[in-house]
């Protein structure tokens, strides 16, 4: 489905979480550095994954399929027990093997969002033919609002799309709302999380902020319809309750740590295909306004893996949206269009 390039630009482990190979060219490094330094990468944690086997088969899939066939600038180290209580003290490794990504990172979305202004911006200054762009918040009721006003619309509303009165009923996406929960570590603890040490993935992960600060995650609440990220303290105690033995089965010092917050979102989860769950993107003139002009398209169901897709299938799409040529996207990602909808 994808070229070798495009499938060595990223890594992913199985949460969704990313890691970015190579560096293009020296003008990509040098965009990235003053995006980076303007920001001061607030929103990027450079200190790895770690992923400790807790099954038998877990650990097949893990060392068959990912450390044996990892990129090279991108390791994934078989590591035993010792090694992995070095990297993260008291840690359980079940079967004396845990697996480590010492290039992932982990991205902070809503900081990352909140900088997409910056990105404008450095690339207004980089790119000397780039037209004005601007970024207006509007909130959209159905998309024949935006009927006159603009060439192309992409619908990229994650799973607000399946409540747009024009999509309703017809996209292959169920929800799936999703809570995590903010720990801290309380004044009393002295013992603090190491510097350098990684971020835990497992049945539930753990995204290390800082010394004293982790974020826990996350729930799956299928078919739910609440998009809100409030999380009321009903809700977040049934969280903590399914997400503390997960976190406890592999990092027993989770019992130090104090729930502050909890937030939430509601996932648009593709259906399952014989390639996997894959993004559904394409065409959506026949359920808007019946024309066919490629004026309508869609980008979404990218599940629990958002961060992983968006920057390259948004290229793809973009290529796709500017020559009114569904035909440039991978057959893949838009062959949800033949099907019903769930
Ligand atoms: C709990 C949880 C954990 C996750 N963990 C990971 C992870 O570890 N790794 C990973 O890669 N992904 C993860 N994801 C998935 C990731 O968050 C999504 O795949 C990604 O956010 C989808 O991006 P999107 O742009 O399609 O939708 P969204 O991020 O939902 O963005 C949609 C945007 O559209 C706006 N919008 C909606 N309706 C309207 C309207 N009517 N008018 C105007 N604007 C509107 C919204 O305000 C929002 O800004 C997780 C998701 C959840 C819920």
């Amino acid at each position: 489905m994808f070229s070798d390039s495009e499938c060595q630009e990223f890594a992913q482990n199985s949460d969704g979480f990313i890691v970015r190979r190579s560096l293009d060219s020296f003008w990509e490094l040098g965009l990235i550095f003053v995006f980076c330094t303007t920001i001061k990468m607030e929103f990027i944690h450079f200190r790895g994954i770690l992923r400790p086997a807790v099954s038998l088969k877990n650990f097949n899939v893990l060392h068959d399929q990912n450390a044996q066939n990892c990129l090279a600038s991108c390791r994934i180290e078989s590591i035993d027990k010792n090694a992995a209580q070095n990297l993260v003290p008291n840690l359980c490794v079940p079967l004396n093997s845990a697996f480590y990504m010492p290039e992932a990172i982990n991205v902070h979305p809503q900081r990352y969002l909140q900088h997409v202004k910056i990105w404008q911006k450095t690339c207004q200054l980089l790119v000397s033919e780039a037209k004005d762009l601007r970024l207006h918040k509007k909130s959209i009721n159905n998309l024949l609002e935006l009927a006159g006003e603009y060439s192309a619309v992409i619908v990229c509303l994650g799973s607000r799309a399946l409540f747009l009165p024009e999509l309703s009923g017809k996209l292959p996406l169920r929800t799936c709302r999703g809570v995590i929960a903010h720990l801290q570590l309380p004044d009393d603890i002295s013992e603090d999380y190491p510097d350098h040490s990684p971020s835990i993935l497992s049945d539930a992960w753990l995204a290390i902020q800082g010394p004293r600060n982790l974020y826990l995650g996350s729930t799956w609440e299928w078919n739910s319809r609440n998009y809100s990220p409030d999380v009321p303290s009903e809700e977040a105690s049934k969280a903590l309750q399914e997400l503390l033995p997960k976190a406890s089965s592999i990092y027993p010092d989770i019992k130090n740590w104090t729930f502050t917050r909890a937030t939430a979102g509601l996932r648009a989860m593709p259906p399952l295909t014989p390639h996997g769950s894959l993004p559904v993107l394409g065409c959506l003139d026949d359920y808007v306004d019946g024309n066919h002009s490629c004026k309508y398209w869609l980008f979404g169901g990218l599940g629990s893996r958002g961060l992983l897709y968006h920057a390259w299938l948004g290229k793809l799409l973009a290529l796709a949206v500017l020559s009114c040529n569904e035909d440039l996207l991978p057959s893949e990602l838009t062959s949800w269009r033949n099907k019903k909808a769930q």
